[in-house]
């Protein structure tokens, strides 16, 4: 049954591999002259997964700074880790009760951001939809490998849906007992939220925080260069580079899955549901990487546009002034369209 920070560890060997190398730090411009040039390297296991963190500046106690970090990733996965039993979330989604619960600040702001981007992207992102990520064997605990009846399916769809989820007055209720949230989509992204919001809170205003290939970038590197970022080809074998880009003080998240799937009778399955169809994704659509200062939010909104497919989600990204590169699939490869936001930051 938990499957999510669970779910990500297995996703993660390839996501990793696919994202978080986008940390390309190559030659870079607007050199800064005015602060020191110490950068210390922070390194920790989170979410079934790792974390990068690059400070800059100078006498940083880091000991101190990576305490606090932990901590703070500590307590976020006891409010709504599902892979721990007793976190907050787990207990909800374990109650069948129907009356309200409290929740935490934590689980409070994510739980809000994630009905926000279910909303905006009219339920393309949808953190109800676990039992149809199990059912297509993208939880930890089985995969079958194989596609399940149109019964099966009807069954499965009937338990998922934000209309089945209440949020008032910082409590939270659900309308049928099965209802079971996944935070997985954005949990990651609101972990790094929390670390840069720490680190600038004591002072570091130079830094590049990255959980699981999730990241946000302030200010200049060392050398005093800005950060640089690197979005790679859609190759399941190769890693090469595909474009850099400048991100400056935000976040940079992709969604993509050429490396997480599985085939049958030839087909691949994305482990990326859409929600109206009960089923995985299935269009050119290879990666959504989206800008934005939220690592929550652009985190949320690279998996909703993934599901989307191309022709909407440059729709809605331009609809909705969004920071958003994509990479689709043609017959001869792959070709890319950037909203007019997102130019700003190719280099
Ligand atoms: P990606 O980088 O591909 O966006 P994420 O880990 O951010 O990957 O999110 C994908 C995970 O989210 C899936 O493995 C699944 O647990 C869950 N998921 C799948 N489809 C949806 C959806 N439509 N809305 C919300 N969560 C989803
Ligand atoms: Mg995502």
């Amino acid at each position: 049954m938990p499957y999510s920070f669970n779910l990500t560890q297995h996703i993660l060997a390839a996501k990793l591999l696919a994202i978080a190398t986008l940390l390309v730090v190559l030659s870079g411009c607007s050199p800064s002259n005015d602060f020191a040039r110490e950068e210390y390297l922070l390194q920790g296991n989170t979410m079934g997964t790792t974390y990068n963190i690059k400070l800059v500046g100078q006498n940083i106690d880091v000991v101190k700074i990576q305490q606090g970090i932990d901590k703070k990733l500590k307590q976020l996965n006891q409010e709504m880790s599902t892979y721990i039993a007793d976190s907050e979330l787990s207990t909800f989604n374990q109650s069948t009760s129907l009356k309200p619960f409290n929740v935490s600040t934590g689980l409070a702001r994510v739980i809000k951001e994630a009905v926000r981007l279910g909303e905006l992207s009219n339920g393309a992102l949808d953190v109800t939809v676990g039992p149809l990520v199990n059912l297509w064997g993208f939880g930890p605990e089985y995969r079958p490998e194989t596609v399940p009846s149109e019964e099966l399916l009807a069954a499965t769809k009937a338990q998922v849906g934000l209309d089945k989820l209440a949020f008032k007055n910082g409590r939270l209720s659900k309308s049928i007992p099965e209802l079971y949230i996944d935070l997985s989509t954005i949990a990651k992204g609101y972990g790094v939220d929390l670390v840069a919001e720490f680190v600038e809170a004591n002072g570091i205003n130079n830094y590049l925080v990255e959980i699981g290939g999730e990241m946000r970038l302030k200010g200049f590197k060392h050398t005093g260069e800005l950060w640089h970022v690197a979005i790679e080809k859609p190759l399941s074998t190769e890693r090469v580079v595909h474009q850099i880009i400048v991100p400056k003080d935000n976040a940079v998240a992709t969604s993509g899955d050429y490396r997480i799937y599985f085939e049958a009778d030839g087909q691949r399955f994305s482990h990326i549901i859409d929600p109206k169809t009960g089923k995985p994704i299935n269009h050119k659509l290879v990666s959504v990487t989206v800008i934005h200062p939220s690592s929550m939010t652009a985190d949320g909104l690279a998996t909703a546009m993934m599901v989307m497919g191309e022709e909407k989600a440059l729709a809605f990204a331009e609809a909705n002034e969004l920071a958003v590169y994509i990479i689709e699939k043609t017959d001869h490869g792959f070709t890319e369209q950037s909203t007019v936001k997102f130019m700003q930051y190719l280099k």
